[in-house]
């Protein structure tokens, strides 16, 4: 028994170590892709080229790749999906995605490798996933003896504008290609340390909701009050009455947040406006809560409208704009746990930790479509653990100044992801 116990125990130490040793020589050529991808972003739905580079590496691997996989709903635009597939025996089939889009961010880390594109950033760290991505392709096609079953890799566009998933399931994904048993990725995160790998079973990431409400009034003189229906005024109520949804009809329970990003109305100081646009972003976790609080922004809105005497034909319009909202990302909780489990093993149990849910939003659960396919998504530390000790400002994703440490943030990305797809097709 006991020598059995020392016989795993040494070959599971040593396939550890072999996985090391294969990223060690990886590293170099996966540090040049991901600078070569950092200095040359493209924004949402124009991933021309980084979709050519991200696909000419996984053909050089053995893949078979196809390209130009998606449809949007906008007429004349192109989507630069791809998929890349790997059969190796019989066995479940694993998805593998990375985003691929970049933001417009005037880049301010001041890095040599940093965007020689003006106002367009790899501020998100999806330059980060698409390295991560060729890496683990790279380990699964030299370990091959190692997993049967089906690898599907995924470059997905436009994630940023919550479009992507949806494009390349609208055009077919899963009839085309082998539908999944499984989905993973991995994305960085900005305040853990760099290749630290973090896990949320459950729900990880928030239904995101983009609603416009059209304010109406009666406009005339600044001067003449009575003889109109003031829609910055009304407005105004709006916005601070909006915040008592959260506040006085939520549980407490269940995570949420009505933000009013955008307040426009009126030209000139002495004109009452016709009306007021409020553009708002909206955050729930269940599919309860979010159609209760929607529900609520529209009643409050109206409901103060009415009060001022806003004529019924002029209500307030309230629109959810579906393009540009999406779902929760929940994370199956066997699925999850069953990862965290083999990476706190083979990675040291300081290396995987636990983390809260993020009220940000994802199109990658769409994937799953609607809890049919488990999914999973990890994070990846990215910053130096010096300045998360010393206390400095960290700059969070999105901002022009996250610059994600390359090597032990690929590093520990390639390894959770190689470690979960052998782990998913032993
Ligand atoms: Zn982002
Ligand atoms: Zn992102």
């Amino acid at each position: 028994m006991k020598s059995f116990a020392l016989t795993f125990f040494l070959a599971t130490a040593a396939s550890a170590q072999s996985i090391d040793s294969m990223i060690d020589r990886e590293l170099p050529s996966l540090i040049e892709t991901y600078k070569t991808l950092h200095t040359s972003p493209e924004l949402s739905m124009q991933e021309e080229k980084t979709s050519a580079t991200v696909a000419a590496r996984l053909r050089q691997l053995g893949y078979t790749v196809a390209d130009h996989i998606g449809n949007y709903e906008q007429a004349g635009t192109t989507c630069y999906g791809i998929v890349a597939v790997m059969k190796n025996g019989d066995g479940p089939v694993v998805l593998l995605r990375s985003d691929m889009d970049a933001l417009p961010v005037q880049e301010q880390t001041g890095l040599p490798y940093a965007s020689r594109v003006a106002n367009v950033m790899h501020a998100c760290g999806h330059d980060v996933h698409m390295a991560t991505l060729v890496g683990t392709a790279s380990l699964l096609a030299q370990l091959e003896s190692r997993w049967h079953g089906t690898v599907m890799l995924i470059g997905q566009p436009a994630e940023e504008v919550v479009q992507g998933a949806s494009a390349m399931l609208r055009d077919r994904l899963y009839e085309r290609f082998p539908r999944p048993n499984f989905a993973i990725a991995v994305h960085d995160n900005s305040s853990m340390p760099a290749g630290q790998i973090g896990y949320c079973p459950g729900y990880f990431m928030a239904n995101s909701d983009s609603v416009n409400i059209t304010i109406r009034g009666v406009g005339g003189h600044g001067a003449s009050p009575q003889s109109t229906k003031d829609p910055i005024v009304v407005a105004s109520e709006v916005v601070l009455a909006l915040q008592t949804i959260v506040s006085r009809e939520n549980s407490p329970l269940d995570p949420a947040v009505v933000t009013v990003g955008s307040i426009h109305g009126g030209t000139k100081r002495n004109i009452i406006p016709d009306q007021v646009n409020l553009l708002l972003t909206v955050r729930t976790y269940k599919p309860e809560v979010r159609k209760r609080v929607l529900a609520s922004i529209e009643r409050v809105a109206k409901g103060i409208a009415l009060a001022a005497g806003i004529p019924e034909d002029r209500a307030p319009i309230f629109e959810v704009v579906r393009a540009e909202s999406t779902d929760s990302t929940y994370n199956d909780p066997t699925l999850t746990e069953r990862l965290a489990r083999v990476l706190k093993k083979e990675m040291g149990a300081g290396n995987v930790v636990q983390i809260d849910p993020l009220m940000v939003s994802e199109d990658f659960g769409r994937f799953g479509l609607e809890r049919q396919i488990p999914v999973c998504m990890l994070n990846v530390g990215a910053v130096d653990p010096a300045k998360i000790a010393s206390g400095a400002r960290l700059p969070s994703l999105h901002s022009s100044e996250f610059a994600p440490v390359p090597e032990p943030t690929i590093r520990g990305a390639v390894k959770a992801m190689t470690l979960s797809v052998l782990e998913l097709l032993r």
